[in-house]
């Protein structure tokens, strides 16, 4: 957890920022990110997909400041969603999103507003939107978005992040609704007063968290790369006997590869999370903070030549 702090202060900085998107870093960028564009991003969702995984798409994007950009990313998505009701592939497809992308910080009025033009689009086909979760200054507000929204879209949802106090209630609310869940540990610097920052505890309330949406939710999706909690969850699946049609395992493109594909031939549906867009860096300082090796391609790069 030090490491990850120290990562994502360090990614707020201008000169780490300007490094990570020189060109040596490129072949990191492109373990990460599917793609800039929305066709080659959709050119791997399908390759995937004709391998027998699930893809959710994500164009890359936070925090926009004006309404046209909010307005513009509405679009971009509105442009992704035609085009994945168009692909042959549509069944095996859905759509992640950040509010915060869609005008949240402008106001909650605007996200919803975007967020249904979205749903709308989507609804007739069947096709999933999820909210991705953000820093836990949106949590709360997510949630409220999702139990106005579900009534009439059921075809959105949310993602709880184990690491915050709050999330047991959270995970009750959207059982309640009905909603699907992704569980997920948390990928935000957060601080002691709302978030564990131990790893064993966050270890711990998501395997609690993950038992609760397996047994009581609604096709709940189980984040993680975590080979000790995946073999915990596959031990508590087969104890209860929970059907594989009722839950979905997902992870994200460039990460562990080995275990996405020893998962999917052992049967279970696999969701590979897309992410494409230039906006990427954001995301981009996520996934370094994850993972010391990350950092460590960093400062052999660096000190190579
Ligand atoms: C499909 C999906 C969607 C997500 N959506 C959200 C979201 O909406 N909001 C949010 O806050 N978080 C989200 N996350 C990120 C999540 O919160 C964690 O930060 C991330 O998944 C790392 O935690 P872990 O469960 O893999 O376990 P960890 O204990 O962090 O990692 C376990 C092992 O996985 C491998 N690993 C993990 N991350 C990396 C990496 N970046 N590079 C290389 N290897 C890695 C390593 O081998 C590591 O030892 C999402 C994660 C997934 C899989």
């Amino acid at each position: 957890m030090v490491f990850r702090t120290l990562v994502l202060k360090l990614a707020a900085f201008k000169p780490f920022e300007k490094l990570t998107k020189s060109k040596l870093f490129r072949p990191l960028v492109k373990r990460f990110v599917a793609g800039e564009d929305l066709d080659t991003a959709l050119k791997v969702g399908e390759d995937y997909v004709k391998q027998g995984y699930l893809v959710s798409m994500d164009l890359l994007g936070e925090n926009v400041a004006t309404k046209q950009e909010a307005d513009a990313e509405t679009s971009a998505y509105i442009e992704m969603a035609n085009r994945i009701i168009a692909s042959p592939q549509r069944d095996a497809m859905n759509i992640s999103v950040k509010l915060t992308a869609l005008g949240m910080d402008l106001s909650d009025e605007i996200a919803v507003e975007n967020y249904k033009k979205i749903l709308d689009v989507c609804k007739p086909h069947d096709i999933f939107v999820r909210a991705d979760m953000e820093a836990s200054q949106y949590c709360g507000r997510t949630v409220k978005i999702i139990e106005q929204l579900f009534a009439n879209y059921t075809n959105c949802g949310t993602v709880l992040q184990a690491y915050l106090h709050r999330t047991p209630g959270d995970i009750q609310t959207m059982i309640g609704l009905k909603a699907r869940v992704r569980i997920v540990k948390g990928a935000y610097l957060e601080p002691d007063t709302v978030a564990y920052q131990i790893k064993s505890k966050v270890d711990e309330m998501y395997v609690a968290g993950a038992k609760t949406l397996l047994l009581d939710g609604n096709y709940p999706a189980i984040a993680t790369h975590d080979e000790k909690i995946i073999a915990l969850i596959k031990e508590f699946i087969k104890q209860e006997a929970i059907p594989r049609e009722r839950y979905e395992f997902q992870m994200i493109f460039g990460v562990r590869r080995d275990l996405q594909e020893m998962l999917l031939k052992e049967g279970y549906n696999v969701r590979i999370y897309i992410p494409y867009g230039a906006a990427w860096y954001p995301y981009f300082s996520r996934r370094l903070a994850e993972r010391p090796a990350n950092m460590l391609f960093i400062a052999k790069s660096l000190f190579k030549k």
